[in-house]
Formats: structure tokens, C-alpha cells, sequence
């Protein structure tokens, strides 16, 4: 266990940094095939691009820009910050405000089941009931600061993640996938090298996540997590095994498809923060998530030591962010 602060630190802005990097370079190959990513890029994508022009949501935005699983984040680890605690009402309070910024009432910048519930709390309906059918990955790409708040103690975690969850995904499929990633990424910011344990632990939480929330359907996280670690395990390519990643787990929303994805790749490069990033980038789908909550897992692996500082530099200049303010902070909030 790490109980050094300059240790610590280095985990958290790891993850920190790796929820923006993959965020951002996800961003131009979301919402497209394995095959079309090769079409449109000519190759591997391994560098932060631009959003290649007409792109179905990301059209215009630049090289490093980072979209909303990092603003979501940020917002939560915002709330965090001031209250010391994980608050829905506040953090449902954030995602209304941030809507309104942005727009998302009207350009349908959110998914289906934000938007649902965003409308609902707008419309002064209780936190406790918009989020009852909540059941998409946004609930897990805006964890890490969260999952920084659970120290990797998994009913401090689970209970933490809950909390998040209550305003727009209150489903036990929510809760169990946002549990599952929080919690690779407490106990790997705590110390824990062993990517077979911290998946291990992943799953216990998603586990004890299920029993919470409204009950809602959906495949099970844990089962297709084994499925895909079973293909991970298939002496195979690189290329072969993401291919069948995405053509059996699935990069679509569902959270029973992206958290076993991501927990995949994580096994496949062994949590390297930045190896990670660039594989997942090349899978398609909902890629910009995908990367952005794989970064968030590998870059609590790594530290930000592995994360080249060209990168770092980049995301903090496109988006005016400071992550070491932001670690700084957060540690002093949570520890
Ligand atoms: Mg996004």
C-alpha cells in the first residue's frame, strides 16, 4: 500500500491525465469501425488529431480537445473539491449548470440518459427518481475522481459511487460497472501492481454494485469481463484480439459492453498508461469514453512519470487545465 504523498499524488494525476489523454485522443475516432478508422486515418492512430471534417459529434474540434468524459469529471472532482464529500444534490446541481453552458438542451450533446434526467431535475423532480433508468457508460467515464475518493476500499467505493450515481444513473447496472472501474482505479492509486488482482477487485465491487439501484436489465458485467479476458488470453495479435474485442464485447454505450472492453485492454498492455491509450484508440465505437476511462484505470496503474510530458503539455494548453492544481487539491480534499 502507498501511503507516501508525493507517491500518491503521482498515481491520482496519473489517472487524472489519463481520462483527459484518452478523451482526447479518442475524440477524432469515435463513432466509427475498426476498418473505417483505417479508411479515414490511412493507419494506427497513436498522436492527439483533429476531428477529421463532417464527424458525426466532434466535428471542428482540434487536436488535444478533450469532450465530456473529461468535463464530467472534472465537474465531480469540482464538487469534491468544495464539499469534502461525493453529493448528489450538488453534483446534480454541477451537471445542470454544465448542460446549460454547453448547450446540451439543445444540440443533444449528452446521451439518452442525461439528457432524461437532466430534463427531469430541471423540470424539479427529485434527484432519487430521474435516474431510475440511467444505464449507459457515462456513468463510469465521469468516475475518477470519485474512484480517487474511495481509496480503493470497496465500501467506501461502492457507497461513493452510488452517491454519483443517484442523479441520472441510478441503476444497479450503472452502479455495478462505475464500481468496478472505481475501484481498479482506488486500489492500482493505493499501490496494487497486479493486474489480475486489481480486475479481481474490479469485479468484487461490481459485484456488491449490483445490489444497489433500481433494478434495471442488462448482460452482466462480470461474465462478459471473463469472456473477454478469455480473449485477451488467446495467443493472438494485437490487431486480432482488439478486432474480436469489438466484434463480440462490443465499444457501443451499454456499460455491459465498454467496462469489460476497457478491463480487456487494460489486461492486454499489462495497465501501460500510454500502450493502453493507443490501442483503444483504435477500436471505434464510443471511443472517446472507452479510451478516456481505460486511460483513467492504466494511468492510476502507471503514475504520471509514464505519461510523456509532450502530452501533458498539450491537454493542459487546448483546454486550460492545470492537473497539478487539480491533484493537489483533490489529495488535500480526500486524504
Ligand atoms: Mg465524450
Amino acid at each position: 500500500m502507498i501511503t507516501e504523498k508525493s507517491e500518491l499524488k503521482k498515481h491520482i494525476m496519473g489517472c487524472l491525465v489519463g481520462i483527459a489523454a484518452g478523451d482526447a485522443m479518442g475524440m477524432p475516432t469515435s463513432m466509427m469501425s475498426p476498418s473505417t478508422i483505417r479508411q479515414i486515418f490511412g493507419e494506427y492512430v497513436t498522436e492527439f488529431l483533429p476531428a477529421p471534417k463532417g464527424h458525426v459529434i466532434h466535428d471542428k474540434m482540434i487536436a488535444g480537445q478533450v469532450t465530456d468524459d473529461t468535463q464530467q469529471t472534472l465537474l465531480i472532482a469540482d464538487s469534491i473539491i468544495e464539499n469534502g464529500e461525493v453529493n448528489p444534490e450538488d453534483i446534480a446541481r454541477r451537471l445542470i449548470k454544465w448542460s446549460e453552458e454547453i448547450n446540451t438542451f439543445g444540440t443533444m450533446a449528452v446521451g439518452p440518459s442525461s439528457l432524461r434526467a437532466l430534463y427531469g431535475i430541471r423540470a424539479g423532480k427529485s434527484i432519487y427518481e430521474t435516474g431510475s433508468v440511467g444505464d449507459t457508460n457515462v456513468a463510469v467515464m465521469r468516475i475518477g475522481a470519485v474512484a480517487i475518493y474511495g481509496k480503493g476500499e470497496i465500501e467506501r467505493t461502492v457507497d461513493a459511487v452510488e452517491r454519483a450515481c443517484i442523479p441520472t444513473h441510478n441503476t444497479n447496472i450503472a452502479i455495478a460497472g462505475a464500481s468496478a472501474v472505481a475501484m481498479a482505479i482506488g486500489c492500482s492509486i493505493n499501490g496494487e501492481e497486479d493486474i489480475d488482482v486489481i480486475i479481481e477487485k474490479a469485479l468484487k465491487a461490481a459485484e456488491l454494485g449490483m445490489s444497489r439501484g433500481n433494478i434495471w436489465y442488462s448482460a452482466s458485467i462480470i461474465e462478459r469481463t471473463k469472456l473477454a479476458l478469455n480473449i485477451v488470453s488467446k495467443n493472438t495479435s494485437r490487431e486480432k484480439i482488439v478486432q474480436e474485442l469489438y466484434d463480440i464485447i462490443g465499444a457501443g454505450v451499454q456499460i455491459s459492453e465498454t467496462v469489460p472492453t476497457c478491463l480487456a485492454i487494460t489486461k492486454l498492455t499489462n495497465g501501460d498508461v500510454v500502450q493502453a491509450i493507443q490501442t483503444a484508440v483504435n477500436l471505434g465505437g464510443d471511443c472517446d469514453t472507452i479510451v478516456a476511462i481505460t486511460g483513467s484505470i492504466c494511468g492510476a496503474i502507471s503514475g504520471i512519470d509514464k505519461i510523456p510530458d509532450n502530452w501533458i503539455k498539450l491537454l493542459e494548453k487546448v483546454n486550460s487545465y492545470n492537473f497539478d492544481e487539480y491533484t493537489e487539491k483533490l489529495y488535500n480534499a480526500i486524504y
